[in-house]
Protein backbone atom coordinates (compact mmCIF):
# COMPACT_ATOMS: atom_id res chain seq x y z
CA UNK A 1 0.00 0.00 0.00
CA UNK A 2 1.21 3.28 -0.89
CA UNK A 3 2.71 5.72 2.23
CA UNK A 4 -0.03 7.99 2.42
CA UNK A 5 0.90 11.94 2.88
CA UNK A 6 -0.81 14.92 3.72
CA UNK A 7 -1.73 15.82 0.59
CA UNK A 8 -3.61 13.06 0.46
CA UNK A 9 -5.54 13.29 3.45
CA UNK A 10 -6.47 17.37 2.00
CA UNK A 11 -7.38 15.40 -1.46
CA UNK A 12 -9.89 12.99 0.42
CA UNK A 13 -10.89 16.10 2.96
CA UNK A 14 -9.55 14.00 5.54
CA UNK A 15 -8.20 17.09 7.02
CA UNK A 16 -8.81 20.98 5.84
CA UNK A 17 -6.89 23.27 3.80
CA UNK A 18 -8.07 26.35 1.94
CA UNK A 19 -9.18 25.15 -1.21
CA UNK A 20 -9.09 27.88 -4.35
CA UNK A 21 -10.18 25.59 -6.89
CA UNK A 22 -10.81 22.07 -7.97
CA UNK A 23 -12.04 19.73 -10.75
CA UNK A 24 -11.67 16.11 -11.66
CA UNK A 25 -7.96 16.71 -12.17
CA UNK A 26 -6.26 18.70 -9.48
CA UNK A 27 -7.33 20.32 -6.08
CA UNK A 28 -5.42 23.88 -5.61
CA UNK A 29 -5.25 25.21 -1.85
CA UNK A 30 -3.32 28.07 -0.01
CA UNK A 31 -0.10 27.03 1.42
CA UNK A 32 0.20 27.10 5.29
CA UNK A 33 3.25 29.02 5.71
CA UNK A 34 3.39 31.85 2.32
CA UNK A 35 5.99 32.77 1.03
CA UNK A 36 4.11 35.44 -1.02
CA UNK A 37 1.16 37.60 -0.93
CA UNK A 38 -0.35 34.46 -2.88
CA UNK A 39 1.14 30.71 -2.39
CA UNK A 40 -0.50 28.10 -3.80
CA UNK A 41 -0.26 24.51 -4.14
CA UNK A 42 -1.44 22.81 -7.41
CA UNK A 43 -2.13 18.71 -7.09
CA UNK A 44 -3.22 15.97 -9.21
CA UNK A 45 -5.89 13.71 -7.54
CA UNK A 46 -3.57 11.00 -9.31
CA UNK A 47 -0.70 10.49 -7.24
CA UNK A 48 2.80 10.59 -8.15
CA UNK A 49 5.55 10.98 -5.14
CA UNK A 50 7.76 13.43 -7.48
CA UNK A 51 9.07 14.70 -10.59
CA UNK A 52 11.64 11.99 -10.24
CA UNK A 53 9.39 9.52 -10.22
CA UNK A 54 7.75 10.53 -13.19
CA UNK A 55 7.44 7.49 -16.17
CA UNK A 56 5.75 8.24 -19.81
CA UNK A 57 2.71 7.22 -18.09
CA UNK A 58 2.91 10.00 -15.86
CA UNK A 59 4.59 12.56 -17.84
CA UNK A 60 1.55 14.67 -18.90
CA UNK A 61 0.91 15.66 -15.13
CA UNK A 62 3.06 18.73 -14.83
CA UNK A 63 1.85 20.04 -17.67
CA UNK A 64 -1.71 19.58 -16.84
CA UNK A 65 -1.06 21.30 -13.87
CA UNK A 66 0.76 24.60 -15.36
CA UNK A 67 -2.46 25.04 -17.57
CA UNK A 68 -4.49 25.13 -14.53
CA UNK A 69 -2.64 26.96 -13.18
CA UNK A 70 -2.56 29.52 -15.94
CA UNK A 71 -6.40 29.60 -16.20
CA UNK A 72 -6.79 29.67 -12.68
CA UNK A 73 -4.36 32.78 -12.77
CA UNK A 74 -6.20 34.33 -15.82
CA UNK A 75 -9.76 33.61 -14.33
CA UNK A 76 -8.44 35.65 -11.11
CA UNK A 77 -6.79 38.51 -12.68
CA UNK A 78 -3.24 37.21 -11.49
CA UNK A 79 -0.91 38.96 -14.32
CA UNK A 80 2.23 37.51 -13.11
CA UNK A 81 3.61 34.89 -11.12
CA UNK A 82 6.35 32.34 -10.57
CA UNK A 83 5.89 28.23 -10.79
CA UNK A 84 8.09 25.92 -8.85
CA UNK A 85 8.67 22.07 -8.69
CA UNK A 86 10.69 21.00 -5.94
CA UNK A 87 12.46 17.85 -6.50
CA UNK A 88 13.79 15.39 -4.14
CA UNK A 89 14.75 16.10 -0.41
CA UNK A 90 18.37 18.03 -2.07
CA UNK A 91 15.57 20.07 -3.99
CA UNK A 92 14.10 21.33 -0.96
CA UNK A 93 10.92 19.09 -1.19
CA UNK A 94 9.40 17.72 2.24
CA UNK A 95 5.75 16.54 1.01
CA UNK A 96 6.32 13.88 -1.38
CA UNK A 97 3.68 14.16 -3.47
CA UNK A 98 3.66 15.72 -6.36
CA UNK A 99 2.61 19.46 -6.83
CA UNK A 100 3.18 22.97 -8.24
CA UNK A 101 3.87 25.94 -6.11
CA UNK A 102 2.32 28.46 -7.75
CA UNK A 103 3.49 32.26 -6.27
CA UNK A 104 2.37 35.78 -6.74
CA UNK A 105 2.68 39.14 -5.03
CA UNK A 106 -0.64 40.27 -6.51
CA UNK A 107 -3.04 39.44 -3.95
CA UNK A 108 -5.79 36.62 -4.54
P1 LIG B 1 7.77 21.19 -0.77
O1 LIG B 1 8.94 21.76 -0.02
O2 LIG B 1 7.83 21.52 -2.23
O3 LIG B 1 7.53 19.73 -0.48
O4 LIG B 1 6.52 22.02 -0.25
C1 LIG B 1 5.60 21.55 0.66
C2 LIG B 1 4.74 22.73 1.00
O5 LIG B 1 3.57 22.26 1.63
C3 LIG B 1 5.41 23.74 1.96
O6 LIG B 1 5.47 25.02 1.33
C4 LIG B 1 4.48 23.73 3.18
O7 LIG B 1 4.32 25.01 3.75
C5 LIG B 1 3.18 23.21 2.58
N1 LIG B 1 2.30 22.50 3.51
C6 LIG B 1 2.63 21.55 4.40
N2 LIG B 1 1.55 21.12 5.08
C7 LIG B 1 0.50 21.84 4.59
C8 LIG B 1 -0.90 21.86 4.87
N3 LIG B 1 -1.45 21.06 5.79
N4 LIG B 1 -1.68 22.73 4.19
C9 LIG B 1 -1.14 23.54 3.26
N5 LIG B 1 0.17 23.56 2.93
C10 LIG B 1 0.97 22.71 3.60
Amino acid sequence: MEERTIFHKIRDKEIPASIVYEDDEVLAFKDIHPKAATHLLFIPKHFVPSIADLTPATAHIPGMLILKAQKFAEQKGIRGYKLTFHVGAGGGQEVFYLHLHFLSEEQL
